[in-house]
């Protein structure tokens, strides 16, 4: 690739029909997660949790966040937080984020079971159940993510979850921040876990004294939380599933030649500002060069005006604008980079969608940034990365819930499905089986 130029926030460029097939493998690796030694960091402070209970809880949450709690859980009913701690305009915006999400859950919700005769007299159905108690991880280290507590506690509210436990980091002094708080208020916990960290998810998955165990843990979270969580959904004693494996988060933006160069920049540098390890790559269909110049020089401009411009110099360096010739050659090479986050700036945007494969969340059109599905339009923002978009679905309702298939087979249907049954359990050697059918034939043909 060409050396990039220090001076300006730029990103590399590549032609892809100019790359090898290795150098085009390349372009869609992430970088590497070392989370084997990782899990080994977090193996003592999960063991400890589930040795010493609220104890040990107590001592890791004043040794690694400063905090000397005399209980770890707040229990409802929460305080509503004053106008000074959280103004009315923030709270509105809260509102509208959770009524969003809130309908869009909702609608997944499944309205009836599914029922099938497969065979006269030979009904078969399926239906949802909530997992009865799911454990909430929302970030609390560096920032504050009232927006993780409404991803994952409305979609947990709506499956009807019956115990929620909403664990995150306290600040020193013990407390919550009030955002966090008046969504805990809103999607109902039964309590907010004061703790962080892998002793959070640990307190989680084998339950203390205090806390409740919980049967799944959702949520992003550091290298601690992430690597706690792979741990403990390894442990057959703890018997708890998670949600999914967690990377650092990544944009894939695909511009023609009605792409607006501000838009396109602003998308790129909202992915960013997350982190230095976010990804973000720009696919061109065909674009002029000065096409390509403008979205370069908005990249720059506004990466400049950002406070955390640190942050998104550091991504932006390790990002790649990749050229292409159609709209094919861009949507082929989506998919199987598999993108957290996918924005079509395109000229029929909505066409494109029929053809994306592996995306976690699509964003269509000019005026559907990546923003609005982080916060309030309705989906979750909690998406699988890493290529995970192949195989993974991002967390909604069904994420909070299972399927318990049942069968009813009538007299008449057994002795239209049975003696296939006995064929099959003779042929595989399981006579109990075979006479489990045999025994009831023989009754039915008394009758
Ligand atoms: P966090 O809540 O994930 O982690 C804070 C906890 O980490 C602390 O409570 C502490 O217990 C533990 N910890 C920190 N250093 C430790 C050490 N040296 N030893 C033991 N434990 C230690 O908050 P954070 O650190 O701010 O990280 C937030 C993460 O969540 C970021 O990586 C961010 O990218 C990610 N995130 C992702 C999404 C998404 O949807 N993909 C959304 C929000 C946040």
């Amino acid at each position: 690739f060409p050396e990039v130029d220090d001076s300006r926030i730029k990103m590399r460029t590549a032609q892809l029909n100019q790359l090898n097939a290795e150098e085009q493998k390349k372009l869609l690796l992430r970088p590497v997660l070392n989370s084997l030694a990782m899990i080994d960091k977090v193996k003592p402070i999960v063991e400890r949790v589930r040795k010493e209970g609220d104890a040990g809880l107590k001592a890791m949450t004043k040794q690694f966040d400063r905090a000397d709690l005399s209980s770890n859980v707040m229990l409802p009913p929460f305080a509503t937080p004053s106008e000074n701690e959280l103004p009315p305009d923030v709270k509105k915006a809260i509102d509208v984020a959770y009524e969003n999400v809130k309908t869009f859950h909702v609608a997944q919700n499944e309205k009836e079971p599914l029922v099938v005769e497969t065979m006269p007299g030979v009904v078969c159905s399926r239906f949802a159940r909530p997992i009865s108690r799911v454990g909430v991880y929302v970030p609390g280290g560096t920032a504050i993510l009232p927006s993780t507590a409404i991803m994952l506690g409305v979609p947990a509210q709506v499956a009807g979850c019956k115990t929620i436990v909403m664990a995150t980091p306290p600040r020193p002094d013990g407390s919550i921040s009030p955002e966090v708080l008046y969504v805990a208020k809103l999607v109902g916990v039964t309590c907010i876990l004061k703790a962080g960290g892998a002793q959070a998810v640990g307190a989680m998955a084998y339950g203390t004294e205090e806390v409740p165990k919980v049967d799944k843990i959702f949520g992003p979270g550091n290298q601690w939380v992430t690597a706690a969580k792979m741990l403990v959904q390894n442990d057959t004693d703890a018997l708890v599933a998670i949600d999914m494996p967690a990377g650092p988060s990544e944009v894939l933006v695909i511009a023609d030649h009605t792409a607006n160069p501000i838009f396109v920049a602003s998308d790129l540098l909202s992915q960013a500002e997350h982190g230095t390890d976010s990804q973000v790559v720009l696919v061109a269909i065909n674009l002029t060069s000065q096409h390509l110049a403008d979205i370069e020089e908005q990249i720059d401009i506004q990466a400049k005006a950002l406070p955390r411009v640190a942050i998104a110099r550091e991504a932006i360096k390790k990002s790649v604008i990749v050229l292409v010739d159609n709209e094919k050659e861009a949507i082929d090479f989506s998919n199987e980079y598999a993108p957290e986050h996918l924005i079509l700036h395109l000229e029929d945007a909505e066409g494109a969608v029929k053809s994306i494969d592996n995306a976690g969340s699509v964003f269509v059109g000019a005026f559907s940034p990546e923003s609005c599905g982080d916060y309030a339009s309705g989906t979750n923002h909690t998406l699988p990365t890493n290529g995970f978009a192949r195989q993974f679905s991002g967390v909604n309702t069904l994420s909070f819930q299972k399927h318990i298939t049942s069968q009813l087979v009538s007299g008449d249907g057994l002795r239209v499905l049975g003696p296939s049954v006995v064929r099959l359990a003779e042929r595989e050697g399981l006579e109990a089986h075979a006479n489990a059918v045999r025994v009831r034939l023989a009754e039915l043909s008394k009758a």
